[in-house]
């Protein structure tokens, strides 16, 4: 519980500072070299925070949040600090609390007959993957930051990632879910089933509500049966269009056991070429588009490689690809799909571009493309889509570059953001798509989202905040 205190402890007061101390230990209540903590993973926003706290268990975040709703302290939660939209970063008033999470890492339990895991929220990614792996079991959430990533991060965010197309998002991977609310009182609904009709599903409000309704301190998680079997192709092809066929054509032959399907434009590898070396194209000549796709399987890897085998050869028989390489072994996988990690540094080095994550109705993507571009080529002309993402569930990461890569770019990204992003945007929603397809709002995209949604669910939305947190001191300034 935390110590008693009326309202003199003043925010930021040294008797603020004290009190945390006196509940998590003084060594978990960081004052000084705490810029990491309020940096944001693009380096777009620098906040300042009051303190960063880094309770050791549920009861130490419930006392720390009961006491800043007693002193109106806002806080932000924070997991691994991976997010893309400024969410787990303080604002720059120097009043704002972090609350990491990071020490909260103990899986709980694994009940691999119940094909479940439960979990305390500062969990990496990465290593709840290899637990679930040791009880020979899957836990398919995968994305590019899972080294550092947290579950409870993965969890508010929704975050989706490479295997949506197969185990869906984050969403759909929790059972049950532990959360601190903005009062302090903590909220056990630690099930795990897979049916339990008794009412609102109330989990489903803090998955993807980026900490703005309370602090997620342990889930329950799906697991599945490890695969037996995988296989990796990597397709060059000339279309979006030609994508979507052969998205079809493979979920015709394959199934459920198309798990990634990755499209990637010939400009984003060719930043990776040029800027993560050493790069050796699987391909001898370049080819206008690429996808790149797992296959997994519990049974046969032969007979999984013969049905694949048997899928490339009749897409290049109705000329939806122009060429394929299957990978031959692990090792060969893990370098493809570098290659397509790698475009998130590749971009960096080739400068600041502007950033989207959009998704769109899958069967309309082709159309939004030549939409989007040729938007895009009227108001900048030689303007650079720097295109690729999760196109099997319909989400591109459409990022534009300046015409040229100059050292002017840095100046023009940041004077044209607003006005190629509502391009883009206005384009997705022409097509009935969403201008955050995983990464959430945060603080990048708060401003933008009211243009987008109706008045109707606006205001349904911050009926729910004013419920869970009247004060408004989870999170502010995210989300609404
Ligand atoms: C290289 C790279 C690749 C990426 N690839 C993908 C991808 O493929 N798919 C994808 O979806 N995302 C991707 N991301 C974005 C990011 O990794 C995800 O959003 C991730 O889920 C964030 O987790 P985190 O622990 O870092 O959360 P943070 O960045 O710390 O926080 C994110 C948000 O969640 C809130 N939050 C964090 N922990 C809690 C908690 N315990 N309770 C309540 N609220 C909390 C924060 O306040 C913030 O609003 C990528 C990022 C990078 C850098």
């Amino acid at each position: 519980m935390p110590p008693a205190g009326g309202r003199s402890t003043e925010v930021g007061s040294p008797g603020m500072i004290e009190a945390l101390r006196a509940i998590v230990g003084s060594a978990q209540v960081l004052t000084d070299d705490i810029a990491t903590y309020a940096i944001d993973a693009r380096k777009k926003y620098f906040g300042k925070p009051l303190a960063v706290v880094k309770p050791g268990n549920t009861a130490e975040v419930a006392a720390v949040v009961t006491l800043c709703a007693a002193h109106g302290v806002a806080v932000v939660p924070q997991g691994g600090n991976t997010g893309l939209v400024g969410g787990g970063v303080p604002d720059e008033s120097g009043t704002q609390l972090i609350i990491n999470l990071s020490r909260m890492n103990r899986v709980l339990e694994v009940d691999p007959q119940n094909n479940t895991m439960t979990v305390e929220a500062g969990c990496i990614l990465q290593n709840l993957q290899e637990t679930a792996a040791t009880h020979g079991r899957l836990f398919p959430l995968s994305l590019g930051a899972e080294g550092s990533c947290e579950i409870g991060g993965n969890i508010s965010t929704n975050a989706g990632g490479v295997q949506v197309l197969r185990y869906g998002n984050t969403r759909e991977l929790v059972l049950g879910l532990e959360v601190v609310l903005p009062s302090g009182q903590v909220w056990n609904g630690l099930r795990g089933l897979r049916k339990d009709n008794t009412g609102y599903d109330l989990k489903q409000l803090f998955i993807g509500a980026e900490g703005t309704l309370g602090i997620v301190t342990a889930a329950v998680l799906k697991l599945f049966p490890l695969p037996t079997a995988t296989q990796t192709a990597f397709m060059a092809l000339g279309s979006p269009a030609k994508a979507l066929d052969l998205l079809t054509l493979m979920k015709g032959r394959l199934g459920e056991r198309v798990t990634a399907f990755e499209l990637v434009s010939d400009f984003a590898l060719s930043l990776v070429e040029k800027h993560v070396p050493p790069f050796v194209s699987p391909f001898a000549e370049r080819h206008p588009w690429y996808v790149l796709c797992d296959l997994a399987d519990g049974r046969d890897a032969q007979a999984l490689a013969a049905d694949l085998e048997a899928a490339l050869a009749a897409a290049l028989e109705g000329e939806l690809i122009t060429d394929a390489v299957l990978a031959k072994s692990e090792a060969e996988s893990q370098r493809l799909w570098k290659m397509r990690e790698d475009i998130t540094w590749a971009q960096v080095r080739e400068g600041r571009n502007v950033k989207h994550d959009v998704s769109i109705p899958i069967s309309k993507i082709p159309q939004f493309h030549a939409a989007a571009h040729a938007a895009l080529e009227a108001a900048y002309p030689g303007v650079r889509p720097v295109v690729f993402g999760h196109v099997g569930d319909g989400n591109l990461h459409y990022n534009v570059a300046h015409p040229t890569a100059t050292h002017s770019e840095d100046e023009w990204v940041g004077r044209e953001w607003e006005s190629v992003s509502r391009i883009v945007h206005d384009c997705a929603a022409r097509f009935n798509g969403s201008i955050s397809a995983e990464h959430g709002l945060g603080r990048m995209k708060r401003e933008e989202i009211r243009r987008y949604k109706s008045e109707v669910e606006l205001s349904m939305m911050r009926a729910i905040k004013a419920a869970l947190d009247p004060a408004g001191l989870m999170n502010p300034g995210k989300v609404l």
